[in-house]
């Protein structure tokens, strides 16, 4: 298991006072006096990879809950070659939805597969609708059974503690990080306001908009603190790279270059906070805190501050460091040990800032292992391999790795640049196996604020016509398709589906 250790580049790595993570870091406590019993059962966590901080229960729950959503995904391509391979027979239709249902669970629009008789099958229709359909029970799963819910009071509460009433969370809109806030820091998604951004170079207008919103918030209603108590907003980036391929499978918004997306998050990071500080007085000004992901296992690194208190984009660090030298601690000694490494490290670093940061490093460890545990060490798919692309707002339901490639707008105009990045992934991903790009429209509303149904039906329509526009070549031959859906997020109910460019009836079809 401990084969699988990561082989990353270390040039810009800021090493502790203490010597974590180098190799034999784990006979840190060696030296230290230990019972037999204590021995043994250290030596038994170390044989089974177990760290004693890990959550063993929720990593298997969690790796169920991947299979089963990718695999609904992953089964669409090759049982509509069965069914291709069948067009010609003579109970074609009656023996191709006995295998969509049978292997996709669902049945096929009967006006797609009459086709058949006349003409070639509409296998990129096909697809389509089929990537919608597992995309609408994918949902509807997810907002009835609730698997990735967590204890949000608590966590809630914690962040309180800690001197912070928000955790605002920008990653980059790459699907290896779609899973960011569930698996890779196992915060409660609920908790947590997530908003992706091509290269994690967030909107700094959007994040003021958010910003004012939750003072006002504190400040009419006390949620979730008080005007008077000296809580802040925390603004964390995250951005990412791959340490077996840096050159190729980094972040595309940033040349695939690390130190270029660290900075460029820096960058975006220290004008928001300038951007506080002088537009409201009375010493508004908010928290920051900069994460880099290795895509390719899943190991984060927070960055440090240095000397004047300032991010420092080459000090950090480093979970799988601290991971591989608490491996053979008792629970207790690990945490009292990533707990010192952050008070080391962290100089003038607020008490609260720190037990945010030694939080979030710790719970990093349960993902280190659950990528040792089911991927080896290091995930198969390092690069894209995203399902669909979700376009607009909302995507709650999107937690799982590399299954959506997220662009985030109002307007196709404003965020033309995120879209092209995804229409160029998936040009690779399917365009060039004859498979249409598989687009969800989708607005999130309020519905307890009149109208605001209507407006986002709207937006969806709007959004739709303007995407079918830009990329014209690709929908005119059946190469890009769309899906249409709101949702009321204040009623936390399904999806509805508005429209779809693979059929009109689709809505009636699917349910
Ligand atoms: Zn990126």
């Amino acid at each position: 298991m401990m084969s699988s250790r990561r082989k990353q580049s270390r040039s810009i790595a800021w090493v502790p006072t203490a010597p974590v993570g180098r190799p034999g870091a784990r006979g840190v406590d060696a030296d230290k006096p230990a019972t037999q019993g204590t021995a043994r059962a250290n030596l038994a966590s170390v044989q089974s990879g177990r760290h004693p901080l890990s959550n063993a229960t929720e990593n298997t729950r969690l790796f169920d809950y991947e299979q089963r959503t990718k695999a609904a995904f992953d089964a669409i391509v090759p049982t509509l070659k069965q069914i291709s391979g069948l067009q010609h027979e003579a109970d074609f239709e009656r023996r191709a939805q006995a295998l969509a249902q049978e292997q996709l669970g669902f049945a096929l629009p009967a006006t797609i597969l009459a086709d058949a008789w006349v003409t070639q099958l509409d296998m990129r229709r096909l697809f389509a609708w089929c990537v919608f359909q597992t995309y609408q029970r994918f949902c509807d799963d997810f907002f009835t059974n609730s698997f990735l819910s967590r204890l949000e009071t608590e966590f809630q509460t914690f962040l309180i503690e800690c001197g912070f009433h928000t955790l605002d969370i920008s990653p980059c809109a790459d699907g290896r990080l779609a899973h960011v806030i569930s698996y890779v820091l196992r915060l409660p998604h609920k908790a947590v306001r997530r908003k992706s951004y091509a290269g994690a170079m967030f909107d700094i207008e959007d994040s003021i908009e958010k910003w004012t919103e939750t003072e006002l918030q504190r400040f009419r209603e006390g949620i979730p603190t008080t005007a008077d108590m000296p809580t802040r907003y925390m603004k964390t980036v995250v951005y990412h790279f791959s340490s077996s391929d840096p050159e190729h499978e980094g972040c595309a918004a940033h040349g695939s270059d690390a130190g270029r997306a660290a900075q460029g998050g820096l960058e975006r990071l220290k004008a928001f906070q300038t951007a506080v500080e002088n537009s409201f007085c009375c010493g508004a000004s908010i928290d920051l805190m900069l994460i880099g992901l290795d895509t390719d296992n899943d190991t984060i690194r927070i960055h440090m501050p240095d000397r004047h208190g300032e991010i420092d984009l080459k000090r950090y660090l480093d979970a799988g460091d601290l991971y591989d030298a608490t491996l053979s601690m008792q629970a207790a000694q690990a945490q009292e040990y990533v707990s010192e490494q952050v008070r080391q490290a962290g100089g003038e670093m607020s008490n609260g800032m720190q037990r945010l940061m030694g939080y979030l490093l710790v719970n990093n460890f349960s993902q280190i292992e659950y990528v040792r545990q089911y991927y080896d060490g290091r995930y198969r798919d390092i690069g894209h391999a995203e399902r669909f692309i979700g376009a607009g707002i909302g995507f709650e339901e999107v937690q799982l790795r590399n299954l959506t490639y997220f662009a985030y707008m109002q307007t196709v105009e404003e965020a033309a640049a995120d879209l092209d990045v995804g229409i160029k992934i998936f040009s690779k991903l399917n365009v060039s196996h004859g498979l249409p790009i598989p687009l969800v429209v989708r607005f999130d509303y309020h519905g307890q604020v009149p109208g605001a149904r209507e407006r986002a039906v709207g937006h969806c329509q709007r959004v739709d016509a303007a995407l079918n526009d830009r990329y014209a070549d690709l929908a005119s031959n059946g190469l890009l398709h769309t899906l249409q859906v709101v949702r009321d997020c204040h009623a936390g109910g399904r999806i509805e589906v508005i429209g779809t460019s693979v059929m009109d009836e689709v809505t009636e079809e699917a349910h």
